[in-house]
């Protein structure tokens, strides 16, 4: 039987039925992983032993009669920055190469107690920061689309894991677009949730007042049905709140009559794919055909939002990253990891440091120290920090007249592996869409909004904080109608 392409609730169907057995599923997922991954290099960790583990038990409450959710034995795939427990967690680093994890992250305890089933964990850009996934310190993913381009980054492992049909969905992480971006790239649908609504209790910090886990899925339901399991209060995380208290519920029916849509005309400008541009502007046509309102609106402040971000979360990451110092964390490079021939302890700093980080983390954490340091603080770090708060008012006065805001994902397509991994400010522009949104700290989706040729083009909805519940009615009805 050809599953492949089923989603969460067709698998469901399937097992609810017994038309098929998890573990036949798992199994096959397995072999398909084994077959195709060679080419495509998504994952990082394969668990086929707990994988088909966590099948059986499934199997076995499925044959004793007892009702299945959703998400009971549906196989998934998991950034390698998040930890499941008993398994390695490298961040595609060296320096954590043979770290594993003591601990399950809050959103695999929560997918456990749902049984879905881990298949592996996937690449990623060394700790998220990258767009290209050509950052990890192990291998290059390759985008299913087309092996000679990227899958994006930095969740390109796991979105080249669904988009490859290797696992029905994935868990990302989104500091700047990580989720969305590489979604777009690859054809499937992205969400980066509301900042706080997820627990980030065991998601390896990058910049902690951005960073976001979210699921990347064949559909807008599969994403949602991810977001409901994983989302709302842990007390392990400060900043994570009571999602049903804050969430801002849609009653009714959606009526596209009644939706209001701002299009801010700085999303549109220099830099811009004209496919990609063409593409999003028909999905927008299409829109105002289905009674929805369109208006052009201005964002002017997110032409700021990519100098403000990378001055933001590389100050977080080089605070983030300073545990990784050979002694409390990370792998020791310095002689014998037992007996270090450099007696001083500056040294073993020093040497790890050196050996253990690739040259975008290092950068990073040079700018960031630097942007910290006292003298800079306040011209680099507090303003900022002074922008953020301008951008992110300005998303909240927007959204006092408007339900939705649309742009594309990125202001490109899939590039080719190689084309800008020597200009990292070429890099850090994929992201210039993306970005101002965790910025705000608002949930944003990205839809599959038709081709340039093989490669598929992002369309990225955003609305207010904690309105999942809207943005996926929204994206539903745009799924289904639109795009
Ligand atoms: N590409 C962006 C960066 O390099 C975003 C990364 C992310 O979201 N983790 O920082």
């Amino acid at each position: 039987m050809d599953f492949f392409n089923f989603t969460i609730r067709q698998i469901h169907n399937l097992l609810k039925n017994k038309e098929i057995s998890a573990k036949e599923i798992t199994k096959a997922y397995l072999e398909k992983i084994e077959k195709t991954d060679n080419n495509i290099s998504a994952f990082l960790d394969l668990f086929q032993e707990s994988a088909l583990k966590q099948a059986e038990a499934v199997d076995k409450d499925i044959s004793s009669g007892r009702e299945i959710g959703l998400l009971e034995g549906i196989p998934y795939a998991v950034k390698d920055n998040i930890l499941v427990k008993d398994f390695k967690c490298s961040a595609a680093s060296k320096i954590l190469e043979n770290y594993i994890a003591s601990y399950d992250a809050t959103v695999i305890e929560k997918l456990n107690k749902e049984k879905a089933v881990v298949l592996g964990k996937t690449n990623l850009d060394e700790f998220a920061m990258g767009s290209s996934t050509e950052h990890s310190a192990f291998k290059t993913t390759k985008n299913p689309n087309d092996l000679s381009r990227v899958p994006g980054g930095s969740s390109g492992g796991s979105a080249a894991a669904v988009a490859a049909k290797e696992a029905v969905f994935a868990l990302g992480s989104d500091t700047g677009g990580s989720i969305r971006q590489p979604a777009s790239f690859c054809g499937v649908v992205g969400l980066k949730p509301t900042y706080g609504s997820v627990s980030r209790f065991g998601l390896i910090a990058f910049a902690s007042s951005l960073d976001q886990i979210g699921p990347i899925a064949k559909n807008v339901e599969d994403c949602k049905i991810v977001f409901e399991t994983i989302k709302g209060k842990d007390e392990k995380d400060a900043t994570s709140v009571d999602y049903d208290f804050f969430q801002r519920k849609e009653e009714g029916l959606f009526d596209p009559s009644k939706v209001k849509v701002g299009v801010p005309k700085e999303y549109f400008g220099q830099g811009i794919d004209l496919q990609v541009r063409q593409a999003i502007e028909k999905a927008i046509k299409r829109l105002e055909g289905n009674k929805v309102k369109i208006e052009e609106i201005s964002l002017p402040h997110s032409k700021y939002a990519l100098a403000a971000y990378y001055l933001i979360s590389t100050s977080e990451a080089s605070a983030n990253l300073a545990r990784y110092d050979g002694i409390r964390y990370g792998k020791r490079f310095s002689g014998n990891s037992d007996f270090p021939e450099n007696k001083e302890l500056l040294d073993i700093y020093l040497k790890t440091r050196e050996t253990g980080f690739g040259s975008e983390v290092k950068r990073r954490i040079m700018l960031g120290t630097y942007s910290l340091s006292a003298g800079y603080y306040q011209a680099y770090y507090l303003k900022a920090q002074k922008v953020r708060t301008l951008i992110k008012n300005e998303f909240e006065e927007t959204f006092k007249k408007f339900d939705f805001i649309i742009t594309p994902t990125s202001p490109y397509t899939a590039f080719k592996i190689g084309e800008k991994i020597n200009d990292p400010l070429k890099m850090y522009l994929s992201d210039i869409y993306t970005v101002p949104v965790n910025l705000a700290g608002m949930p944003a989706l990205s839809l599959p909004c038709g081709m340039a040729g093989n490669l598929p083009i992002g369309l990225q909805i955003i609305s207010e904080a904690f309105s999942e519940d809207k943005l996926f009615k929204m994206a539903e009805f745009m799924e289904k109608e639109i795009v």
